[in-house]
């Protein structure tokens, strides 16, 4: 045995060499993420370009990690910022503390609040891991700033990538709705497929964009 034991001591090595290796050269390569991938979180508006947010702080009320900072404010009359009364005039989130578990998402009563595919948000000092409502909230061309824009390292095109989370239910919350195309677009994702499971139109129901 203490003869042949150096041979398949190699034998174990030669045969790790040709396994299919399960890791990958990250950043070079990356995987496709999953759907619901929970990355960070952006501030959506409505294709008219009116903010979603109308700044109920339900989503600080909830948040786990006591990472978001919310601050509502009256809209002004003559240049409402939001179709609400109020809008988020401040909004922070303390990347450092979330844990990216999207219960603001869920707690948000008019999607204004989403995540992304981006999880690359290496910072220097803590300040810069507290994101603000300039960092979050995307432009009336669907574009969110991120505080490291010029990284190579780091793939923008993932800020476009909105979570499917939301595509399980209405806005209103209405099982009835379920699978019915009847979203504003999040994040410059557009139109997204049906999941497994959901119909794009219910039958019976024409097409009407
Ligand atoms: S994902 Fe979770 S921890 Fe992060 S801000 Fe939202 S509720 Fe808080
Ligand atoms: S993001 Fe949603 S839950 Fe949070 S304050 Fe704005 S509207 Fe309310």
């Amino acid at each position: 045995m203490g003869l042949f034991a150096p041979i398949a001591g190699f034998g174990v090595t030669l045969k790790q060499m040709f396994r299919k290796r399960v890791t990958i050269t990250y950043p070079k390569h990356k995987r496709v993420k999953p759907q619901r991938f929970h990355g960070r979180h952006v501030l959506n508006r409505y294709p008219d370009g009116m903010e979603k947010c109308i700044g109920c702080e339900l989503c600080a009320g909830i948040c786990p990690a006591r990472c978001i900072y919310v601050r509502g404010k009256d809209n002004p009359a003559d240049a409402p910022v939001s179709p609400g009364e109020r809008y988020g005039f401040i909004y922070e989130i303390n990347m450092l503390r979330c844990i990216f578990c999207a219960m603001c998402v869920e707690a948000c009563p008019t999607e204004a609040i989403t995540m992304t595919h981006l999880f690359e948000m290496s910072v220097s000092n803590r300040a810069d891991a507290i994101y603000t409502r300039g960092e979050l909230l995307m432009s009336p061309e669907g574009e969110v700033p991120h505080p490291q824009p010029a990284s190579k390292l780091i793939d923008l095109d993932e800020l476009r990538q909105a979570d499917g989370w939301m595509r399980a239910t209405a806005s209103s919350g209405r099982a009835a709705y379920e699978g019915v195309r009847g979203w504003t677009p999040t994040a410059g994702a557009g139109h997204r497929p049906p999941e497994r499971g959901q119909s794009e139109h219910p039958e019976g129901e024409e097409e009407s964009d």
